[in-house]
């Protein structure tokens, strides 16, 4: 057996069930509480699993082993950029002293600083001039932005009513635009892919609010009008908006801001290692240009003579999430950028760029548009890209995302990060083309999970026992 054959499998139990059994369903025992607090607010007995450390540990440990996550393997998730997750900014984030919320100024001075010095750190990434660290998520940078633009627009007596997204763009920029009161106009492709220069310039009016681009887009490919483009927007008196979850593609190299971008956010979840997946805590900084800064949401961070502060922008939009955002994740950016360097922020986007390029070299895939940056949108063909990707589970990879963006058929995208040797990346093709010949439809099957109602899953998650208990 070649080593390329050989199959990293999940964890499971012999039986049909495989899943590790919860905790309560081992044994249970009934316990009687006692608290001062209010008896109209509490229990008189409380029922918890009856299992002693041995059995929780392994109970943990299994679990953990039924799991596939970018410490298990490949994770090419196109767009998403799973890249691997360093351990030291994990050890700095579970330091007893690293956990400060900066809620208060006199005790939190450290942790400011901190704030101040990676907003700094951010603005010069992206070239831009100031950086709000609040909004949890890039999505929720995108709707801070579409609020900082709206008041931009307002304090000019400009009441606007349309944000304008290319087709290719990611779900969020139609959502966040259209939470935000606009109307979104979506913006065909041209045939090469990338924005087409006069279908923007017959969609832009002075109704134009905002164009909102991704750079190298979703097919992987680098816009190469941008400066174009930021004409045609700024003529109308529209703002140009930089959706900077490819960013990892440009680090180092190339900065939003000197391409005539307005706003942006960063996904430091994505571009800056700190651990993502399963909607768990993100961070979505947003930067601006000095003429949108006083807009930013309040409270920000500023260093003075005295030390640092907060203070309050002049014509904020207010808050959009409580305290300061996710803190841990914000520390484990700002250490990932420290230890990096300049230079190795450079050599992240070089190896991010020629690791995909690698791998679409090695697929047997049709890769319609090309040549590609970070990523690249292979297509299933023939064959429905969800059985593909199902498939390549069983051969012991993450699948890439499937069937996004729409304008590739059956869409495979791909995004191996800079962090795979070029052995994972040759075990990636090897999942890729062991599927190739195949039709099958009832994969995966040496999963720990095997399909999964992903409906039912979206629209009626259960999330604890009790609900399973309901029915
Ligand atoms: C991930 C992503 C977003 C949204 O970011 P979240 O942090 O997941 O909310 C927006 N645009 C693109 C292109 C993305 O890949």
């Amino acid at each position: 057996m070649t080593d390329d054959a050989r199959v990293y499998e999940q964890a499971r139990w012999s039986d049909d069930n495989r899943y590790e059994p919860l905790l309560n369903e081992k044994d249970e025992t009934t316990v009687d509480t006692d608290t001062s607090l209010p008896d109209d607010l509490t229990r008189d007995t409380l029922t918890l699993p009856d299992a002693d450390e041995p059995v929780v540990a392994r109970h943990y440990t299994r679990l953990s082993q039924e799991n596939y996550g970018v410490d298990s393997g490949p994770y090419p998730l196109g767009s998403c950029t799973m890249k691997y997750n360093p351990k030291f900014t994990e050890d700095l984030a579970a330091r007893d002293d690293a956990s400060v919320h900066p809620s208060r100024e006199e005790t939190a001075q450290g942790t400011l600083a901190v704030m101040d010095r990676l907003q700094k750190h951010l603005a010069r990434i992206g070239g831009m001039d100031a950086v709000t660290l609040q909004p949890p998520a890039g999505a929720a940078g995108e709707f801070t932005g579409i609020l900082v633009a709206r008041a931009y627009h307002r304090s000019n007596g400009d009441e606007r009513s349309e944000v304008i997204v290319p087709d290719t763009a990611h779900g969020t920029n139609f959502a966040s635009a259209a939470m935000a009161g606009y109307d979104v106009v979506e913006l065909p492709s041209g045939d090469d892919g990338r924005v087409d220069v006069d279908a923007l310039r017959a969609a832009v009016s002075d109704e134009t609010a905002l164009f909102m681009m991704t750079n190298p887009n979703t097919l992987g490919l680098f816009e190469r009008d941008v400066r174009e483009v930021a004409d045609i927007v700024h003529d109308a008196g529209g703002l140009l908006y930089y959706d900077g979850a490819n960013l990892n593609a440009l680090l180092g190299r190339a900065r939003p801001g000197d391409m005539g971008f307005d706003i942006m956010h960063y996904n430091l979840h994505k571009t800056f290692a700190a651990p993502h997946g399963g909607g768990g805590p993100g961070a979505g900084p947003v930067g601006v240009t000095d003429e949108l800064a006083p807009f930013l949401p309040s409270p920000r961070v500023r260093e003075t003579d005295e030390g640092y502060e907060f203070y309050e922008p002049a014509e904020t939009v207010g808050k959009v999430h409580g305290f300061h955002g996710n803190w841990l994740v914000l520390l484990k950016a700002y250490a990932y950028i420290e230890r990096l360097g300049d230079a190795g922020m450079r050599d992240t986007s070089g190896k991010a760029v020629l690791n995909a390029n690698y791998l679409a070299e090695q697929v047997d895939y049709d890769v319609p548009y090309g040549p590609p940056h970070h990523e690249f949108v292979a297509s299933a063909g023939e064959r429905d890209a969800l059985e593909v990707a199902k498939e390549m589970l069983d051969h012991g990879v993450h699948p890439p995302t499937t069937k996004w963006p729409e304008i590739v058929d059956e869409a495979l995208m791909t995004e191996p990060t800079e962090a795979e040797t070029k052995e994972a990346l040759d075990r990636v093709a090897a999942a890729f083309n062991g599927t190739r010949d195949s039709n099958a439809d009832d994969a995966p099957q040496n999963t720990t999970a095997r399909r999964v109602d992903q409906t039912e899953a979206a629209r009626n998650p259960r999330l604890s026992w009790h609900a399973l208990d309901d029915g």
